[in-house]
């Protein structure tokens, strides 16, 4: 069964509680925009999904179909169970922040994923005193031979969605990315609303 789908407004986030079982539907719906995701046991959100066990876990530098997201105490979290998109998330780089919209010389406050991150959470009462490392869903950020990455518009297009599982009971944590100034979320540099959809079963 599937609750009615919701809408993540550009350049803001949301926390998702999910019982095991249960799954989220993330969709592209303007195919441009990343969505930085973050999760965390529901019981201890001391343990959230670490970025570098899932790579080592999964021995990629990407997360595909099949691969989990995988907690610091090395459990798997949520499994990539549908990927609509040609792929290509990316977990090499840090979700955005305040402090690098003003290294981008900004000017003035600027919506950041880490803020995001922060005040989704602090809705359902959890606070961390740190950010994890995000799974940067259709982040396309190419690895160069020399180990060099770029920033260029997601390959995804309108529509695509990833769908991960639950596999224990967790906070899933979305952010629009707010990101303007790099065409990380599109050539034209907009950031865009993004769909999700709690799956029962
Ligand atoms: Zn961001």
């Amino acid at each position: 069964m599937e609750c009615p789908g919701q809408i993540l407004p550009a350049a803001r986030g949301v926390a998702v509680m999910l019982r095991r079982g249960q799954a989220i539907r993330i969709e592209n719906i303007f195919g441009s925009q990343v969505v930085d995701a973050w999760a965390l046991s529901a019981e201890d959100p001391l343990e959230y999904a670490s970025i570098e066990h899932t790579r080592s876990w999964n021995s990629s530098i990407f997360v595909e179909k099949g691969m989990a997201l995988i907690s610091i105490r090395r459990r798997p979290m949520l499994t990539m169970v549908a990927d609509s998109s040609p792929g290509r998330h990316d977990t090499q780089l840090c979700p955005c922040s305040a402090e690098l919209y003003q290294q981008l010389n900004c000017g003035g406050p600027h919506r950041s994923c880490t803020d995001n991150f922060h005040e989704a959470l602090g809705r359902l009462g959890v606070t961390l005193p740190f950010t994890p490392a995000s799974l940067n869903l259709f982040m396309n950020v190419p690895i160069a031979e020399d180990g060099g990455v770029t920033r260029v518009p997601p390959v995804s297009k309108a529509g695509d969605s990833v769908t991960l599982r639950a596999e224990m009971d967790v906070t899933v944590v979305l952010s629009a990315c707010p990101q303007d100034i790099t065409p990380i979320n599109g050539a034209d540099h907009t950031p865009r609303d993004i769909g999700f959809a709690v799956l029962d079963g």
